[in-house]
């Protein structure tokens, strides 16, 4: 799962004493583990070998460049999904023949920027957007290819705001207009409509809709391809489980197992764009509480970390599992699960200070006691963390911390007052 553990009652990031990152480099502070990112990746790469696969990395999860860089190393391709991401991707010695770019509103700048990088795919999500992709190629002189988004109406049962693969949603085109699409744009000569992209969601917890929306799309590839087209890849987008607890969502091999035989001798390449399943494990927030108070029935944790720097729980009702940095022996977690009675735990709201009763990050929690100055984890921080964090309340952006072993470096510093009013003057 990942590299956050408790050694006699402390918790450690990889080999690094948690409270030593956080006595050196204050709070709130994302701690991210090598390690952890590196296991997913592989875990990945290994599960899909049978084909012909390109992981790309969906830059929006978790896209510090420091973290960009050694997953290009690993020879992780990347998802992204603006000319921001590009820029970073490149600058990180991302390999544009592995980029794919997908969103639903690229603008003029950006198509050109992308089509000057030589990025793998576009990701088209629809007819007028190929028709302007067809019109910057052609006056930019330039070849490229590109992924229809294809839209197979399937729920992945999460968050609505995180649901992509239904119909009523802005995503992609439905199968019957793909036909469409294809039919007056797949031969162009600038370019090249030669793949599918499909992409349900975030946050899935079983294989059945991958399943689903292959079964559907293949049908539609066969189609195609008896009409004459070329269809030479698969991108199946991302949306894959992370463990926000423990053991709660398939990994990579149970995915493989449900997708890779429907695939096998299709004569198709494969794209995958995991964010989450790679990052989310890979981080905690770390944040110190400020004061605990009693209010009514209710025992509120306040903590120097906020909605800002963790927006999850308040967009998305999300769960993360939250347990001090250090505890008694017998209070170490015996796993992540989202009521974790142990002896001597007490209910508590884990609240930040901003100014907005969304800022929370757990309510009625069991949490061993806790003291003003008591550090606190927050887990599976790593994905939509940092990349969702604001300035609202005018506080600068927390710091970044890679861990790798023995040894932990600030990847990003933390925003200074200066910082905050820099670009005003
Ligand atoms: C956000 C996004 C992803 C990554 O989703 P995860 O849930 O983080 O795996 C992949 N592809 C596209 C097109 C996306 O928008």
């Amino acid at each position: 799962m990942d590299y956050f553990n408790y050694k006699n009652g402390k918790l450690f990031a990889e080999d690094v004493d948690v409270e030593t990152i956080a006595a050196e480099v204050g709070t709130p502070v994302y701690i991210y583990s090598r390690a952890t990112f590196m296991d997913h990746l592989q875990k990945i790469q290994k599960a899909y070998s049978q084909l012909d696969t390109t992981i790309c990395y969906s830059v929006k999860a978790c896209g510090n460049i420091n973290i960009l860089k050694f997953m290009a190393e690993a020879g992780s391709g990347f998802d992204i999904v603006s000319g921001g991401e590009l820029y970073r991707t490149l600058q990180a010695g991302g390999d544009p023949s592995k980029i794919v770019y997908a969103g639903v509103g690229k603008t003029d700048a950006e198509i050109i920027e992308a089509l000057n990088a030589d990025v793998a795919y576009f990701n088209i999500e629809s007819k007028a957007e190929l028709e302007n992709l067809i019109r910057l190629a052609k006056q930019t002189n330039k070849k490229t290819k590109a992924a229809l988004r294809v839209n197979p109406d399937i729920a992945l049962g999460t968050h609505v705001h995180i649901t992509t693969g239904v119909k009523e949603t802005k995503f992609g085109v439905d199968i019957e207009q793909a036909q469409k699409v294809f039919a007056d744009y797949g031969d162009n000569p600038n370019v090249s409509l030669c793949a599918i992209h499909v992409h349900l969601g975030s946050g899935g917890k079983t294989i059945d809709p991958y399943c689903q929306a292959v079964e559907k799309i293949l049908p539609l590839i066969d189609k195609l391809r008896s009409q004459g087209h070329t269809i030479e890849c698969l991108d199946l987008g991302g949306g894959y489980g992370a463990d926000y607890e423990s053991n709660t969502v398939p990994s990579a091999a149970d995915y493989a197992a449900g997708i890779v035989p429907l695939l096998k001798g299709k004569e198709l390449k494969l794209i995958l764009e995991p964010g989450k399943s790679i990052s989310a494990n890979a981080a905690i927030l770390v944040t110190t509480t400020l004061f605990t108070k009693k209010s009514g029935s209710k025992n509120f944790v306040i903590v120097d970390a906020g909605m800002n720097d963790l927006i999850r729980p308040a967009l998305y009702d999300a769960f993360h599992f939250i347990w001090p940095v250090k505890v008694d022996e017998n209070l170490v977690p015996t796993q992540r699960a989202k009521d974790l009675k142990m002896d001597g735990t007490k209910v508590v709201d884990v609240v930040g200070p901003i100014c907005e009763s969304a800022d929370f990050f757990a309510k009625d929690r069991s949490l061993p006691p806790t003291e003003r100055g008591a550090l606190l984890s927050i887990f599976t921080a790593g994905a939509y963390g940092f990349t969702m964090s604001s300035n609202y309340n005018s506080r600068g952006r927390t710091a970044e911390v890679l861990v790798d072993g023995k040894n932990f470096k600030v990847i990003r510093k933390r925003e200074t007052y200066e910082d905050l009013i820099a670009l005003e003057k």
